[in-house]
């Protein structure tokens, strides 16, 4: 998997936890210090409300003992009175430069003389230099405190004078603010204790507010806590459907490769196997698809019950299980695999059930699971109808798929390149040994891996159905080819092209190649068709129309490879072929050469009896030759008289001075 799908899917997975706990924690930050600010201004104006309020108040006392200041009784009264009335006063005293206090207005008249007069005394030596300098002190600060009032919270600090304040707290402890102010007359000041530094009705205000604030920071904290618990549950359950399968209810394939990554990463040792259902499709055909998951769900619970802890199921499509098992020798592992598939063979009775198993190594800790996964796969491919249904993983297999990826990529750029060049193998008369016919052989000349034969690369062709185009090139290569020699004046051989079985789908085979053919005007006996063996394996009737089709045009079809895999005798007698071409393999390494050759014999009379040439492949001996001339066969191809050769070479071979030789 690409990073960037990976981190894709990762992000979908555990979509935006992150990004919404930090989105709630800063819109809470945003929240409390928005509501901080605002709080802190509603106070700081409260505060400076009240400084105003309370420096009027105290003005309005400073103006009445200014007013009163000749008449001491009438100003405590007014002054009381202002306690009384004004609810931001708790208290007045008056006090002299140095703090003493002069009197509060509660005491009697004579108190203030009094005091007024140990206040004067002590003026009296102030003037003697013994309290100037606080005094004067003090006159700045206060003249300092006065500037500063209404906008410095820091009243008290200002207006400090221990002693002063101390009697001050003594005589009034209800909790306040602290004003001092000069009056008039000389030596005379008013220090004030308010209240309250803030109004009741303000302070109510401001909780509220607070509470308010703190409430909303709190409920909404509260309500995105439970919105991310809710996503985190709903996240889990998302997270358990992405790693569920859904036809059995198991593992999927994404939790296999999570999980099997984790224990490889701790633990190489491990195999890990894929195990096919076969036949899965034509099981639901018969009994349903429900039937089939009920199946897959089965055969996956007998799964679980057989693994051990630290290993690993999971149904991957289809009727594909994967299992990561822990690593042992290959003979215990196959037992144990057989002892698996012993178990599941049984989960339906009175119906037989068939796996493919495929098996892989784990080599290292950094180990693909998804490679590992396709090795697996790759490896029950290779499995044939005849071997044992446990293949295991080798090299060789991966390669032939990069191979096959390969040629797969290039083959459509070769073609227009004309990469594909044709090679022209003489076949030689048996008696005379004359060069009589060929057969065009493609080769790959590829820019970058060189020479290629066809064996490997015309079965992937086959498979891919490319090779309609390739035989449809060679087919017109030769024609072209041959059509040139006529126009030189030279004697034409027949010229056999391969015809893939793939050609046979096509209803109008016959005509395609004649066309081909004409647009050279090459008279039609100058080319002959080789039909492969497997070809007579599909529809024998439209093979039969197509073979007919080409001989009444003139062609001469002949069977390639006979005697080779599962060609029949039948084959001869169902069909009008003109040539057929015995393989190799009949006289290659064979024990008992007396049998084989008696048989080579018989096949050959037989065909010479239903009118057929024949000519014999891959002959590679003088004693070869020596025994098919006694056997009365047609013609000989073979590396004993030339391989395979570019047109150049064939065509001095064929045309010019030099005599056939022995290749
Ligand atoms: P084939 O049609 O049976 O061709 C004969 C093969 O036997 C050729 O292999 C040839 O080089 C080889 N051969 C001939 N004489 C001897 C011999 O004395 N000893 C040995 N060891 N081999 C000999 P080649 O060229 O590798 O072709 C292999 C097969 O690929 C062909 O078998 C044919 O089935 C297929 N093929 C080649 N060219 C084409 C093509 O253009 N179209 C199609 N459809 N198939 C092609
Ligand atoms: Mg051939
Ligand atoms: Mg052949």
């Amino acid at each position: 998997m690409s990073l960037k799908k990976e981190l894709k899917i990762k992000r979908l997975r555990r979509k935006a936890l992150l990004p919404r706990v930090i989105g709630i924690i800063l819109a809470d930050i945003l929240l409390a210090s928005g509501a901080l600010y605002f709080g802190t201004l509603t106070v700081l104006s409260m505060f400076a409300d009240t400084l105003v309020e309370n420096y009027k108040s105290c003005n309005t006392v400073v103006q009445i003992v200014n007013a009163y200041k000749a008449d001491a009784q009438s100003l405590f009264e007014k002054i009381t009175e202002i306690e009384k009335l004004d609810e931001s006063i708790a208290k007045v005293y008056l006090v002299d430069d140095d703090f003493e206090i002069i009197n509060s207005f509660d005491n009697a008249e004579i108190e203030f003389k009094k005091e007024f007069q140990v206040s004067q005394a002590k003026k009296d030596l102030a003037k003697n230099g013994i309290f100037r300098n606080e005094i004067d002190e003090y006159d700045d600060v206060l003249i300092e405190f006065e500037k500063l009032s209404l906008n410095s919270l820091n009243i008290h600090s200002l207006m400090f004078k221990k002693n002063v304040l101390d009697s001050a707290i003594k005589s009034a402890a209800t909790a306040g603010g602290w004003l001092a102010l000069k009056t008039e007359t000389e030596n005379l000041n008013v220090c004030i204790k308010t209240l309250y530094p803030v109004y009741p009705d303000k302070y109510n205000m401001l909780c509220l507010l607070l509470i308010s604030i703190a409430a909303a920071v709190l409920a909404t904290g509260v309500y995105e806590l439970k919105k991310i618990v809710i996503y985190i549950i709903e996240q889990r359950k998302v997270n358990k459907l992405v790693f569920t399968d859904t036809a059995t209810g198991g593992n999927n394939k994404e939790y296999f490769i999570k999980h099997s990554a984790k224990y490889i990463k701790k633990n190489p040792d491990y195999v890990l196997i894929q195990l096919r259902l076969e036949k899965y499709r034509n099981y639901c055909t018969a009994y349903g698809v429900k039937e089939g998951e009920d199946l897959l769900e089965d055969l996956y619970n007998a799964l679980s019950g057989v693994i051990k802890p630290k290993e690993i199921v999971a149904h991957l499509e289809k009727a594909d299980f994967a299992l990561l098992l822990f690593s042992d020798t290959d003979e215990n592992i196959e037992a144990r695999v057989n002892s698996i598939l012993d178990t599941l063979g049984g989960a339906r009775e009175n119906q037989h059930l068939l796996f493919s198993v495929g098996i892989c190594r784990v080599e290292t800790r950094r180990d693909d699971v998804e490679n590992l996964l396709t090795s697996s796969g790759l490896a029950i491919t290779k499995r044939s109808e005849s071997s044992n249904n446990i293949v295991w993983f080798d090299a060789s297999m991966k390669e032939e798929q990069v191979w096959e990826r390969h040629i797969e990529d290039d083959m459509d750029k070769a073609l227009e390149n004309r990469e594909f060049t044709v090679y022209l193998q003489p076949k030689y008369s048996t008696k005379e040994e004359v060069l009589s016919a060929a057969e065009a052989l493609v080769r790959w000349i590829h820019p970058s891996l060189g020479f290629i034969n066809p064996g490997k690369f015309i079965p992937i062709f086959e498979r891919n159905g490319f090779i309609l185009k390739l035989d449809d090139y060679m087919l017109d290569e030769v024609a072209k080819q041959q059509a040139k020699w006529m126009q030189e004046g030279k004697k034409l051989v027949p010229i056999s092209v391969n015809v893939s079985r793939a050609h046979f789908a096509r209803y109008d085979l016959a005509e395609h190649i004649c066309s081909i053919v004409d647009t050279y005007k090459v008279p039609h006996e100058y080319i002959e068709l080789e039909l492969t063996e497997s070809a007579f394996f599909d529809d024998k009737s439209a093979l039969l129309e197509t073979v007919k089709k080409l001989k009444s045009f003139g062609f001469k079809v002949s069977m390639d490879d006979f005697g080779a895999g599962y060609s029949s005798l039948n084959s001869l007698k169902e069909l009008p072929l003109d040539i057929i071409k015995l393989d190799a393999e009949f006289f290659r390494g064979v024990d008992d050469l007396e049998r084989s050759n008696l048989i080579v014999g018989d096949t050959i009379s037989l065909a010479k009896k239903l009118g057929m040439q024949i000519v014999a492949e891959g002959i590679e001996t003088r004693e070869q030759v020596d025994f098919l001339a006694k056997q009365n066969c047609d013609l000989i191809q073979g590396f004993y008289f030339a391989k395979p050769l570019p047109i150049n070479e064939f065509e001095e071979r064929a045309y010019g001075k030099t005599e056939p030789q022995q290749a």
